[in-house]
This record gives C-alpha cells, structure tokens and sequence, in this order.
C-alpha cells in the first residue's frame, strides 16, 4: 500500500495478523481433510469445532446453528433458497445478493414483496405492520446498508414480523463484528455473515439458523456441515474467521470510539473548509461515511482520489451514456445532484487521524 490511504472498509478489509498466524499452521501442516477418520485430521477436526463454537458465543447462538459457507452471498442465496416455494418478503435497499436472486425466484413464480424506506434508509415499519404476508413465509431485511450505513432496528422488525408468523433473515455482513449482535435478543432467525468484513479471509462466512427453523439443503454432495452444505471444509479460513470475530468483539467497544473520531475529524474538516456536503444514513456503522456533494460526479472524485492514493468507493457511476445512481440513493430519493456526487469512506482501525486530515485536504482539491 505504500503512502497511499484505504478508506473502503465496507468493500473489505485486510486480514487480522492474528488471523494470519491461527491459519498459517492449518495450510502448510494440519492440511487433513477432516472428514477422514485417522488420527492425523483430530487436530483440524478439534481446531473447526472450536471455531464453530467461538462464532456461535460471538452472536448468542449455539454451536449446531452455525452454518458455514463462502460468504455473504451464499449465505444469502442459501435462506432465500428455503422458501422459494413459501414466498419472500425483502427491502429495495438489499445487496444484490438479496435482490438478484429475489428477482430470479420472482421469475420463476416465488411470491416477492418489497419494502420501501424512508430518506434516512429505515423501514417504514407501517408499511411492514399492514402488509399482507403469508404466513410461513421469509422476510429479509439487511442490519446495516452497505451503502450509507444505516442500522435497522432489528429488535422491533422481528418483533412485527413474528407477530404475521413469518421468519426473519438479516443479511448482517456490514454488521457482524461491528456492533453487539445477539440473535436470540434480537430475534433473528437466520443471519448471514462474510470474514472478509471483519478482518477475516476472504470466501469463507456463515449462515445462523435457529435451531427449529426450516432448512434445506443448499449445496448437495457429502455430509460436511450436517449434510446441508457439502464440500470439505475450508479448515484454515475458517479458523481465521473465527479468530478475527473473536477478535473483533474483544475490542469493539474501543474500536467504536476510534472510528467514530475519525468520522468527526472528517465532517468537522470538511464543515471548517466550507465544503458543501451531505451525509446520508443515520445511526451508521462505525467508520461508514456516506457523503454527498452536489453537482460533482462521485466517479470523478473517486477517480481524483485515486490519483492522490486514496481508495474509497462510489453510490453512482457513469457510463458514456448515463449516470447510474445506486438503487440505494434511489430508495432514499437523495436529489439527483447529490446523488450523483456520492461517495462512500469507510474507515477501518487501521486509518490514523492524519489519513483523515489528508482526505479532506484531496477532497478540497476536488470540490472547491
Ligand atoms: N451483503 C452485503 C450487505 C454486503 O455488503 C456484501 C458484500 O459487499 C455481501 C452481502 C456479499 O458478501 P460476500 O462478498 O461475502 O459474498
């Protein structure tokens, strides 16, 4: 990375070095495919029971809840999977690993619903509390928007959405390992997660699943993960997710703090410079900045940015025709000039609060 500055946190993050050190021993010596029955595999085997029970205390699930998978996306596609046949309720704000597939099982003849929310990005919970849901069915509703931060309020959406008899999903990949997360509080009954948001590798996640909720089986081979996701297990990542959630969560409270005077030092600096600007979202994720600046082109200060080495990402972007605002922008109706001139910092722990003087003095070089 040399000299350059990462702000992009909510694309991925770099793995935890002590996630490096945990898997490190698992890929060049206990490589044992521990579906085999010799002696050689106990280690990996113990090390994978371990991990599963760490994730499962990280949430407060249990051990036998704890699916794991290749991350957020399938993790998503997996439990939209389950109820095909019963009907999908999500919001127009989702990842597209919610609502790509939502729109193939809405082809093939799924019942799909869609939430609207307000300009902050929250559900409008009326329109939730008199909707007509069939009862059995899932509804799917993201924590946190990996586009402007904001955090549902969980609590009361799993409330609603079991008093229709329906079961709730939350794709929290923006949100595990960044704020306390208790399923059984909260009343979550499936959960998705990815490592790679959380200091973890890359292609490894989970599923939560409520013990007694529907299940089927979601990739069909051997008996790995109780036979509902076949495929040898990918032992190391998997221990380096769990060190990095465990990891995480130990220092959540302090990393908070941190991240939040980062954002501080950003707005306050860029309110001092007289720079026009608007955040979207509210109640964010630590580190998720969402800012707006009108009759700018967020892919033209991207681009800027990278020029001076810094990396964040864009809610819009053109094409030689148009400009495509982001679904999310749209859900939200932000003002096209705004929309237009959005950009995403997400910070990690790993920022200084010299990158953050850095970034708005490059922004200033782009906006004023
Ligand atoms: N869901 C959300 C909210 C995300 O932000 C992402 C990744 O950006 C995903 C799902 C997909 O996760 P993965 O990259 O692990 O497949």
């Amino acid at each position: 990375m040399g000299n350059s500055i990462y702000a992009d946190h909510a694309a991925t993050t770099k793995l935890s070095t002590l996630s490096y050190v945990n898997m490190k021993e698992y890929l060049l010596e206990e490589y044992a495919n521990i579906s085999q029955p010799y002696s050689f595999s106990r280690k990996s085997k113990k090390a994978i029971r371990d991990a599963r029970e760490t994730i499962a205390n990280c949430i407060g699930a249990e051990p036998d809840e704890i699916y794991f998978t290749s991350g957020g996306t399938e993790s998503d596609n997996w439990v939209l999977s389950i109820f095909s046949k019963k009907g999908i309720t999500t919001s127009c704000i989702e990842h597209h690993a919610i609502l790509n597939p939502c729109k193939l099982l809405g082809s093939n003849g799924t019942p799909i619903n869609y939430l609207k929310v307000d300009y902050n990005g929250k559900i409008i919970k009326e329109q939730l509390r008199k909707m007509d849901i069939a009862g059995g069915s899932l509804v799917s509703i993201m924590f946190a928007n990996n586009e402007i931060g904001t955090i549902q309020d969980i609590k009361c959406l799993s409330q609603i959405i079991h008093s229709k008899n329906c079961y709730f999903h939350t794709d929290a990949v923006q949100a595990v390992g960044h704020v306390d997360i208790n399923v059984k509080e909260f009343g979550i009954d499936y959960m998705s997660a990815s490592a790679h948001k959380f200091n973890g590798p890359k292609g490894i996640g989970f599923l939560y699943v409520k013990k007694d909720c529907p299940l089927t089986p979601f990739i069909l081979g051997g008996a790995q993960e109780s036979g509902y996701r076949a495929g040898t297990e990918n032992v190391a990542s998997i221990i380096g997710m769990a060190t990095a959630l465990k990891e995480n969560i130990d220092h959540m409270e302090e990393r908070t703090l941190y991240l939040k005077s980062l954002e501080e030092i950003i707005l306050h600096n860029l309110c001092e410079a007289n720079i026009p600007f608007l955040r979207n979202g509210i109640n964010q994720i630590p580190g998720n900045l969402s800012l707006s600046f009108p009759n700018f082109s967020g892919e033209m200060i991207l681009h800027r940015l990278d020029l001076m080495g810094i990396y964040v990402s864009t809610g819009s972007a053109c094409d030689s025709k148009n400009t495509q605002i982001s679904h999310v922008l749209k859900a939200i109706n932000l003002d096209k000039e705004f929309a237009i001139g959005t950009i995403r910092v997400s910070l990690g722990y790993d920022n200084t609060e010299s990158d953050m003087i850095e970034i708005v003095k490059a922004l200033k070089k782009i906006v004023l």
